[in-house]
């Protein structure tokens, strides 16, 4: 019967949590056995008393780690309770395996099997188990929120007794998952969007709802996308695309980074002098803050003013709607697992396309060694 360990993630500063009472459930109906962290679920609203409703196992001794054949995770857990993992065991959550030598060390010398949902392939098959997604869409309609809580002017329109309010300009980075939220959500609330993205097919999606697109730079080099994600693109077309940029930012009372760059530091849209030109009580919410950030000077996790702009780091979001994120984050695990899961016994098919894509060590042999060395400059 497989063991599947759900670890309680405060203690890193996580406030999801891979398992709901409901996904426990089939789990279980699976064959499994799932043994819950005590408290795993307390920050997302699951009680452990619901969990063993459901049919889960509350654990509260560490040693319980070392019965694991799966742990299914938000973020890698922490050295000492990999440490006490067998042989083999699968670790799979978003790793963020990128750069991070030491976890290629780490999975090595344990003997430890990862997959890093952060690599699964875009396909179509792939589209229920895409936990980027499911997260990037609760990033993309907070940051709006976060932004007209703290923006000093109101986002719709209004026509008062006392006179008529303009709507807010928001400028959107990065019409992705997170990127197209963010402009539904901002057009929900009345505000006029502006989007500026690389990949000429996110237009007529920007378009569809309501929204404008930001024509690209007209140069030779045509931006180019494998597999769902853009590719970097050079200095000369950033730098075009940041002319540009520069008059929108300059009237924008918002402006929310998604731009990003698989496995790259995320590119620079709004530098020192755009900032400059940028009006005092605007406010930037940066969702590739863990990446670099879209605009200079912001941090994850601070709020700094700069010339009267406010600069939100936003890196944790999702975190902070954790009902829904745990709640879709493990119907996306269990989307992943079902398929490998017969009558209780696990047996994951190496060579499944999806499980190919995303494996990164297969009992400490480590897979995607490129993956672990990128994380550089542009
Ligand atoms: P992402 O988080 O990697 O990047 C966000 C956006 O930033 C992308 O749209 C990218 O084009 C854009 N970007 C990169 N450099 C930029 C620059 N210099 N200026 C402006 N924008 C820049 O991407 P994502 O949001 O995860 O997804 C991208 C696409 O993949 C979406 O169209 C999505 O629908 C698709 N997708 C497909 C699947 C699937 O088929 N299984 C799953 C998830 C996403």
């Amino acid at each position: 019967m497989t063991k599947i360990l759900i670890p309680n993630e405060k203690s890193i500063g996580e406030r999801r949590v891979s398992a709901t009472p409901e996904t426990v459930k089939k789990l279980k109906k699976l064959g499994c056995e799932i043994f819950i962290e005590k408290s795993a679920g307390e920050l997302s609203g699951f009680k452990d008393f619901s969990y063993e409703e459901n049919g889960g196992i509350i654990f509260d001794d560490a040693d319980i780690w070392a019965k694991a054949d799966i742990v299914f995770c938000i973020k890698t857990p922490d050295n000492e309770k990999l440490k006490k993992l067998k042989e083999g065991c699968f670790i799979i959550g978003m790793l963020n395996p990128f750069g991070n030598k030491d976890l290629a060390k780490f999975l090595s010398d344990l003997k430890l099997s990862a997959i890093s949902l952060e690599l699964l392939p875009r396909i179509s098959r792939a589209q229920s188990c895409d936990v980027l997604s499911s997260q990037a869409n609760i990033a993309g309609y907070k940051s709006v929120l976060l932004a007209a809580g703290e923006l000093d002017r109101y986002f719709p329109m209004l026509m008062t007794a006392a006179g008529t309010v303009q709507p807010a300009k928001v400028v959107v980075l990065g019409g992705g998952v997170a990127g197209l939220q963010a402009v539904a959500t901002a057009k929900r609330l009345g505000a006029l969007v502006f989007v500026s993205d690389i990949r000429p097919a996110v237009k007529e999606q920007v378009e569809s709802l309501g929204a404008k697109f930001i024509n690209l730079p007209e140069i030779e080099e045509k931006p180019a996308e494998s597999g769902g994600y853009a590719k970097a693109v050079s200095s000369k077309f950033l730098e075009e695309q940041r002319q540009i940029l520069s008059k929108h930012l300059s009237e924008a009372d918002v402006a929310i980074c998604t731009a990003q760059v698989l496995g790259k530091k995320a590119p620079i849209l709004i530098n020192e002098k755009m900032l400059e030109n940028m009006r005092a009580g605007a406010v930037v919410v940066d969702l590739a803050v863990a990446q670099g950030g879209n605009c200079v000077h912001t941090k994850p996790n601070e709020t700094i003013i700069k010339n009267g702009v406010k600069l939100i780091g936003a890196s944790e979001l999702p975190g902070s709607v954790p009902y829904h994120a745990s709640s879709l984050y493990s119907k996306n695990l269990i989307s992943l697992i079902t398929p490998f899961i017969n009558k209780g016994n696990l047996d994951i098919n190496k060579d499944d396309e999806i499980i190919l894509g995303c494996l990164i060590s297969d009992k400490g042999a480590i897979l995607q060694e490129k993956v672990f060395e990128m994380g550089g400059s542009n």
